[in-house]
Formats: C-alpha cells, structure tokens, sequence
C-alpha cells in the first residue's frame, strides 16, 4: 500500500509568490468587501464626517476580525504560499490593529458627543449598546490573555479553548450589534448582502469545528512504537487506519490529536521526522517539555491517535539549490531528519552541510543515524556543544558567525539555509548568516514556538 510517498515536486519560487499575492489580494477584497457594499448605491444622509469615519472603522475593524477565521481555518493552499508560522505572525498583528480600529471607532463615537457615554450602563443601554459592549469587552479579553498568557500563567490548552471561543462570540455580537444599528443596511439588497457575508463567517466557523474534526475522526490513525531516543525525546510511528492517510513535503509537520476526540480541540503541532518517501508509515519525534509530551512515552501500539496535515513552507521540497545547509538546536532537528532521510532514500547527491547545537554530547537525537547517512548522502555534519566533554575536539559554545565562516564552503551565497532551534538561538544565527552575506530570501525558519 503505497500510503505516503512523496509525489509533491518542487514548487517553483515564482509561482508560490504569485500565489501569495493572489491570497493577499483575497484577503483584502474580503476586509474591504463589507465597506464597499455599504457604500454602493445611494449611502444614507450623512451624519457628519467624524460619525461616518468612526462607522467606517466599526466596519472595517469587524471584517478584520471576521477575516481572522479564515486565517486561522488552516486552508492548505492559502497557507502554503507563506507558512503557517507567519500566518499566525499575521494573524496576531492584524488583531492588534483590528482592536486599535475598533477602540478608535468608540472613541470618537464617545468624543463627538459625550451624552453617548450612557450608552456604557448596560442597564439601561439598548441592546445595539449592550451587544457592542459585550463584544468589545470580549475582544478585550482575548488579547490580554494572548499578549500576556505566560504571564498570567494560563496554560496553552487552556488558552486555546477560551480563544477560540471567545473570538467566536466577540464577533457574533459585533454582527448583532451591527444589525440592531442597522444604519447602513436599510435597503434590502445590503441587508442581503450583509447576511451572506455573515453566513460566510459562520460557515468558516462551522467547517473548521465541525467539518474538520469530523473529518479527522473519519480518518484515525494507529501507533505502530513509541522509542526512546537520545535528549529525553520520543519517536512515535503512526500508519492510516482503513485509509491511504496523505502525503506530506520532508520539513513539513501536523497537528496531533492524543487520548481525546478532534473535537476536543487540544492538538499539537509535530515536524515529520520519517523519510517522506517511505510507504510503511509517519513518525515524529518529540521531546518531553509539558503536560502533552511528557505523556507520549506512555503511548501504545494499536492506541487511535488524529492528524491534521500536513502543513509547513520549510522544506527543501520548495526550493532548488546547488546545496543546503541546516542548522539545527536541540529537538530542532527533526524537520531536518526528514529531509535528511528522504534525500537518502531519492539517492539525491546535493551536498548538505548540517551545523546541529545541542548542550550534551549524550542528549544528540538522531547522532547514530546522522553520523551513518554520512555513507548515502553528501553530508557534512559540524556538531556545536554548549557543554563539551573532555578531549572534545568539535566546536563548542554556541552557532555563531565565526563558527559558520569557519565551517560553511566558500560558495555559502548559493545556497539554500533551514534553520529550527530555540527562538534566540534561530534570530542569532538569521544575523550571523546576514552579516555572512547570505540573502535573506535563501534563509528558512521553522518556529516550534507558535504563541
Ligand atoms: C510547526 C511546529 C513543529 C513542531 N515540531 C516539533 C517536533 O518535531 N518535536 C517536538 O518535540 N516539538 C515540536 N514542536 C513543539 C511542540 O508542539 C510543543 O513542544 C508541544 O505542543 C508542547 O506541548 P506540552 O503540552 O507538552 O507543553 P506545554 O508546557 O503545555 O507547552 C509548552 C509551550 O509549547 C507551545 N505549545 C503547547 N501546546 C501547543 C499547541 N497545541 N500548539 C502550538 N504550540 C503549543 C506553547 O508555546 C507552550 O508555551 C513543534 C511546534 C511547532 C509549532
């Protein structure tokens, strides 16, 4: 059963750009959509440039959060040209600027005419006010928790289940809130108009809830292991249960689902560490760090487990190049174990330079292995410890800019760079290769860090 070989080939840059800029290009007819059809045909009696401005950023505020579903419904093609690490990027930065354009447009309803300052009793407010008031309190929330969630010490499940719904009904009310003003939508067809748009969110919501997780639970998996390897990490081999399961880019992850239904919507994002072209099953390799990877140990054979997948713009499969170069810390080296194994198992001969930091020699996931692929690849492996042992005669300290100039080839400028790691060690080494005179544009990152 050939369940998962990797027939995706190489996506040309050009093309991924122009599907890039075709998404964007959808993303902002769907934020300028509601202000458009609004103001088409003949707009009601003005109400006074500041009213109309502060309703125009009412609009505009709520289509930016509207269209947050669609960024976060983890559309394979829409995410494919950017990566899901930057649409979350994305994601994040347009809530804040949503929330500025909603707080302005309150702010100036409120300036214009203080008296509007009753409508804050929720007592004695109409409902419009009150539906207002709840949703903004709601969107409130939602990016407190977000922007300080450590901080407050909500755990990451936890914020995940309030997040989603919360947004949910923060921008509901917002939809009532604008029907019970009903301003703009008087006439029939805007009315019409406006509800489509509104279904539109709605069945977002409903496909990414419902659809999906159906879906996933359609389509189940099973643990084949569950080994130990080197640096407390775990390697979990899954195969399709009563399907063909699908084929993934070496470099690229999933979402899994554990000892809960997909509708539970506690899942976690795991690189794919098997070859992309075998045909017996996946796996993924994962360290113990929190209250889900410290339980994968306790994993069985014949245990039903759900993916969501696969997902990711970092992999090699994405670009041509006389060479690559991977640069790796810590559990950071297991979208490059994929890629790795899939090139030995294609035969492919591009040199591969791999720059792998780790604390302990004893913690190296994957040093046998690495260290044996050495025979069926082009592969030069320069390992970095923090805490060398004696006699060690590698590098030590950390992946800096001497270390790189010391061991990367003199043709560094051609060639393609992966780099997953801690956060501070993946921005030193994006400056070091900067500085290096490597172009950004050949510099890929993987964050293992999404919130
Ligand atoms: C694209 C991607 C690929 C990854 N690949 C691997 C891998 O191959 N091997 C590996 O060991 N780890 C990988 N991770 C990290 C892994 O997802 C987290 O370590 C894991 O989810 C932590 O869960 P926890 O409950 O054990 O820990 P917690 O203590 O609950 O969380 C620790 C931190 O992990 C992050 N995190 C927790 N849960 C989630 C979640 N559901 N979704 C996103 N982030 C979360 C949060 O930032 C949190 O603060 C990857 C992460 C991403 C984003």
């Amino acid at each position: 059963m050939n369940i998962l070989a990797a027939t995706n080939g190489p996506v040309k840059p050009r093309t991924a750009l122009v599907q890039g800029m075709l998404w964007m290009a959808i993303y902002l007819a769907l934020v300028v959509a509601p202000l458009v059809v609004l103001l088409a045909g003949t707009p009601p009696a003005s109400r006074g440039f500041w009213r109309e401005l502060s309703a125009a950023l009412g609009y505009a505020g709520l289509a930016m959060m509207g269209v947050q579903f669609a960024l976060t419904a983890r559309f394979r093609r829409a995410a494919a040209p950017f990566g899901i690490d930057m649409l979350y990027y994305f994601h994040r930065t347009v809530s804040l600027m949503a929330a500025v354009i909603i707080a302005a447009h309150i702010i100036i309803l409120f300036s214009i005419d203080p008296r509007n300052l009753a409508l804050l009793n929720v007592l004695k407010a109409p409902w419009r006010a009150r539906a207002a008031i709840a949703a903004f309190t709601g969107l409130s929330v939602l990016l407190t928790a977000s922007l300080f969630r450590r901080q407050i010490g909500i755990s990451y499940e936890g914020w995940r289940r309030w997040h989603g719904m919360l947004a949910m009904a923060a921008v509901v009310l917002a939809l009532v809130h604008v029907e019970l003003v009903s301003h703009y939508i008087e006439t029939p067809w805007k009315r019409i108009l406006w509800t489509g748009y509104s279904i539109f969110w709605t069945g977002l919501l409903v496909h990414v809830r419902i659809v999906r997780p159906w879906s996933q639970l359609r389509h189940p998996y099973v643990v084949e292991s569950v080994l130990p390897e080197r640096g407390s990490a775990w390697t979990v081999s899954i195969r399709p249960e009563g399907h063909h399961g699908f084929t993934f880019q070496p470099g690229q992850f999933a979402w899994l689902t554990a000892w809960n239904s997909p509708f539970a919507v506690e899942e976690h994002p795991f690189s794919f560490s098997s070859s992309a072209k075998q045909n017996t099953g996946l796996a993924f390799t994962i360290k113990e760090l929190g209250d889900f990877t410290r339980r994968v140990r306790d994993m069985v054979p014949g245990q039903r487990v759900y993916l969501d997948g696969p997902y990711g713009a970092f992999t090699i499969d994405r670009y041509h190049a006389p060479g690559y170069v991977f640069i790796a810390g810590g559990v950071g080296i297991t979208p490059m174990m994929s890629m790795l194994r899939t090139l030995a198992d294609r035969s492919d001969r591009t040199p591969v330079h791999l720059f792998y930091a780790n604390k302990l020699w004893e913690d190296v996931t994957f040093r046998e292995e690495i260290d044996a692929l050495k025979t069926r690849l082009r592969l030069s492996v320069t390992h970095v410890l923090e805490a060398p042992p004696a006699g060690w005669a590698g590098e030590s300290g950390f992946v800096t800019r001497e270390v790189l100039d010391r061991r990367l080839p003199a043709e560094r400028r051609s060639l393609e760079y992966f780099v997953c790691g801690p956060d501070p060690m993946r921005e030193a080494v994006e400056k070091a290769l900067y500085r290096l005179g490597v172009p950004l544009t050949q510099v890929h990152a993987e964050r293992f860090n999404l919130v």
